[in-house]
């Protein structure tokens, strides 16, 4: 066991269809604290850098539109967790990138979509592992943000 980080970010269709409380009661669940928490109005900038390891795919733009909220709302609701094995408790709650595939009472199983543009609109993002969590939080967050000193 080991005291992780995660970064969730609940994405501008999980905003406009108001999940934001159902996410964090769900999230709860795994008694993480959380430790910084911000509205973020995503610019290209910052949505291309976050997903930087899929600017080779073909749905990349249509991806960039999604986050910064062109589909929906100009926000994004930016949340730092902490605690034991952070990321793997978060993501078995998230679901399956494919909202299709995920368990349908996980967070993207019940409230995630595959467009017909392409793109699954699934609602949150959550940290794959420690190391990007900590590239993912350098990026969104400022250190004075955090209630701790993280990293
Ligand atoms: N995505 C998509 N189609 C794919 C793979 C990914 O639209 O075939 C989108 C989806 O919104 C996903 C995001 O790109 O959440 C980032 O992809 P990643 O592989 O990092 O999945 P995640 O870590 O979010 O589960
Ligand atoms: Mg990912």
């Amino acid at each position: 066991m080991k005291v992780e980080q995660c970064l969730v970010l609940i994405k501008p269709d999980g905003l406009v269809k108001s999940l934001t409380g159902d996410i964090i009661s769900k999230l709860s669940e795994t008694q993480l604290v959380i430790v910084g928490a911000k509205i973020v109005q995503v610019t290209k900038e910052l949505a291309e850098e976050h997903y930087q390891h899929l600017r080779e795919e073909k749905f990349f733009g249509e991806l960039i539109r999604y986050i910064m909220g062109e589909f929906h709302t100009k926000r994004v609701l930016a949340l730092v967790y902490q605690g034991e094995d952070a990321t793997a408790k978060i993501r078995k709650i998230v679901g399956a990138t494919n909202p299709e595939l995920a368990e349908p009472i996980s967070i993207r199983g019940k409230y995630g979509r595959v467009t017909t543009r392409g793109v699954f609109e699934n609602v949150v993002h959550a940290s794959e592992s420690q190391k990007e969590a900590e590239r993912e939080i350098k990026l969104w967050f400022r250190p004075d943000e955090l209630v701790n000193t993280i990293f």
